[in-house]
């Protein structure tokens, strides 16, 4: 009897309208967990290097995690995979939302889709039948609509992943949403899935989840959930944006408890970041070349983290989430009525990154984005990349059609996304990124393109946290802000379980120069949380769960409880490690040089800043990138995992 996994994924060919189920032998679970692992395992073998991310070879795939529907808390996160129209490289996705548990209730760990289809459908899984149908009524529609209609032809308990208008019309930086908006943004794999000419999947199943011993999954879970509930007051939302300058200003940093971010997350969700990370240097400001001093208090206070949460009629928790970070704003006298409370990441990316300080325009171009389909992140940096073209001469009004691209000028973002959803004028040529849209503009315009591989990176500055610049440029899916850094290897806490990985002590004093230093402790540390955090994706958790630390939120013990297992902690990071290197050994069977994914020289301090909290500082990310894959058993000058690496994590016939 499988435990806590399926044992079954089901393969749809969308150009002959096939689907056939396939068994997954339990040692795969063993070696690779579910979720992303399998995923990377599935992938690997079966996505010939020539693939056009775009066409009938291309293999787009939704997972779920091992944990998710065994009992086990913050299991409720799916992702979506594939080979990325945007980095030509390995593509994942994450999200939150309610979709997880349905794609194992529907009797599978993963949905797998090849081919191309002629005309618009979706996949329906009910009550343990697959079938395609027509999507053509679908076909124009945005996320929201598209979902509601989904759900009033096919019954309210099935959950939909579905693509909008910017998938459909092969936006490189477009993503797939659920639950009216989670949007599973990075990686452009919504593009992939407009050019299948799938527009949903639409699950309504309720296969039983088999667990080994769930007594003892509800014990772990009884005991992660106390720490969740824990409460200590915080005062007004302004403040955090003074604790940012604090943290700016001294010139020590201190070891972080994730429970404090966990604190932070029950009140106000991440925009609770919103003011104090520009304050500290965490956050981009104008296209990465601005500071504090740009967007000081005064402006930031347009993403004050009680407007947002002032504006919340609900709280909104993924499935099997006690946390609860999310929300359901009402706003009125704007085009939409009712919506997700923006994230900090699009909060920060539609704002101080642009210079926009209005914040009815946040609200409006995050519903906006997130019913296109179009991924915050990107679509914002895309839009300060152009408004520095702008400002030196190299884009005018003649090429935007009239739009002034002003920094902060609010018309003019609102104008310029909407043409980039609909791929209309120069929208067209920004519609797939900062990196393509260079290309294409010439005139030097790719110094003002910030992206790592083709991606833009998200809203967290490596100048302030050297771990964010590395991330970004050593992941096989680079730009990517949600695998680690130096603060979050504190707050997983993975010494309290893994020997020999470098320890911490909650709130030690130490001083920030140590953070730039390109140490062994630093490598071990991020190569650490890639594999941690491998395990995180392949069992379905979420990262925020995570940031209580391994001895509160207990991933070992979960997968251990809901498998029967018996692996120690030191396995389970192997196996990360195992993931890691094959979605690497991906990128290289696809033509990807791993050097080419270093984040741009602007993000890494070249020329340092002369201003603000970060100024004067460089990372020596190519030393840490190679520190980084010496680490993790891949060639230092080359990041090709090397073959007694393959050996030693069993996977040398790759
Ligand atoms: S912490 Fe937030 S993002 Fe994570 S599962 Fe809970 S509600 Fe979803």
């Amino acid at each position: 009897m499988s435990r806590g996994y399926m044992g079954k994924i089901l393969f749809v060919d969308l150009t002959s309208g096939e689907i056939r189920e396939e068994s997954i032998s339990p040692e795969v679970y063993e070696d690779y967990l579910s979720g992303v692992g399998l995923a990377a395992q599935i992938l690997y073998q079966r996505i010939p290097p020539q693939a056009d991310p775009l066409g009938p070879d291309n293999i787009l795939g939704f997972v779920s995690g091992l944990l998710t529907g065994t009992g086990s808390l913050f299991a409720g996160r799916w992702m979506v995979v594939g080979k990325s129209p945007l980095t030509g490289g390995w593509g994942d996705a994450n999200c939150g939302g309610s979709l997880s548990p349905a794609i194992k209730r529907s009797g599978y760990d993963g949905i797998f889709f090849t081919g191309i289809s002629e005309k618009p459908v979706y996949l329906l899984v009910k009550n343990g039948r697959a079938r395609l149908k027509d999507a053509s009524h679908l076909w124009g529609k945005d996320t929201v609509q598209a979902e509601e209609m989904l759900l009033s032809a096919e019954g309210d308990h099935a959950r939909v992943a579905v693509i909008g208008p910017a998938g459909e019309n092969r936006s490189l930086i477009s993503g797939i949403c659920n639950d009216k908006g989670r949007i599973a943004a990075r990686s452009g794999l919504g593009a992939v899935m407009g050019s299948k000419r799938l527009k949903a999947v639409v699950l309504d199943g309720k296969k039983r989840i088999n667990v080994f011993n769930r007594e003892e999954v509800n014990a772990l879970s009884r005991k992660c959930n106390a720490w969740v509930q824990r409460e200590v007051p915080l005062g007004p939302g302004f403040t955090m944006g003074y604790l940012g300058a604090l943290l700016r200003i001294l010139p020590t940093a201190m070891v972080q408890d994730g429970f404090i971010y966990k604190l932070i997350l029950r009140k106000w969700g991440t925009s609770g970041l919103n003011q104090m990370s520009p304050e500290w240097g965490d956050a981009p400001v104008k296209n990465w070349k601005g500071s504090n001093i740009d967007w000081p208090m005064e402006k930031s206070k347009s993403a004050d983290p009680d407007i947002f949460k002032n504006h919340e009629v609900v709280k909104y928790h993924c499935y099997a989430c006690p946390l609860g970070c999310g929300g359901i704003c009402a706003v009125t006298g704007g085009a939409y009525s009712r919506m997700h409370k923006p994230e900090y990441e699009s909060v920060l990316s539609l704002g101080g990154l642009c210079m926009n300080e209005d914040t009815d325009s946040l609200f409006y171009l995050n519903e906006y984005l997130n019913r296109a389909g179009m991924d915050t992140i990107s679509a914002g940096a895309t839009v300060a990349f152009a408004m520095e073209c702008f400002e030196n001469g190299i884009l005018t009004t003649d090429d935007t059609g009239g739009i002034d691209l002003t920094w902060g000028n609010t018309a003019g973002m609102i104008a310029l996304i909407h043409k980039m959803v609909n791929r209309e004028g120069i929208g067209d040529i920004l519609a797939d990124g900062s990196r393509s849209a260079a290309e294409k503009i010439g005139k030097g315009a790719h110094t003002y393109a910030i992206h790592a591989g083709g991606q833009e990176p998200a809203m967290h500055d490596g100048r302030c946290d050297p771990g964010f610049a590395v991330h970004y440029s050593v992941e096989p899916t680079p730009g990517r802000h949600t695998t680690g850094s130096q603060l979050y290897y504190e707050m997983f806490q993975l010494w309290k379980k893994v020997p020999g990985l470098p320890r911490k002590w909650p709130f030690a004093i130490y001083h920030k120069n140590g953070k730039f230093l390109a140490t062994r402790e630093h490598a071990q540390e991020e190569a650490a949380c890639s594999s941690y955090m491998n395990v995180v994706n392949g069992s379905g958790l979420c990262l925020f769960g995570t940031f209580l630390g391994v001895r509160r939120t207990p991933t070992f013990d979960w997968l251990n409880a809901v498998t029967g297992w018996n692996k120690s902690p030191e396995q389970y990071l192997e196996i990360g490690q195992r993931i890691q290197t094959i979605r690497q050994a991906f990128n290289i069977r696809h033509g990807i040089d791993p050097k080419s994914f270093k984040l741009s020289d602007r993000a890494v301090g070249r020329p340092p800043m002369t201003q603000g909290g970060n100024k004067g500082r460089t990372v020596a990310i190519e030393k840490m990138m190679r520190d980084y894959w010496t680490e993790l058993g891949w060639d230092p000058e080359t990041g090709r995992p090397l073959d007694q690496t393959l050996v030693r994590l069993g996977i040398d016939a790759i």
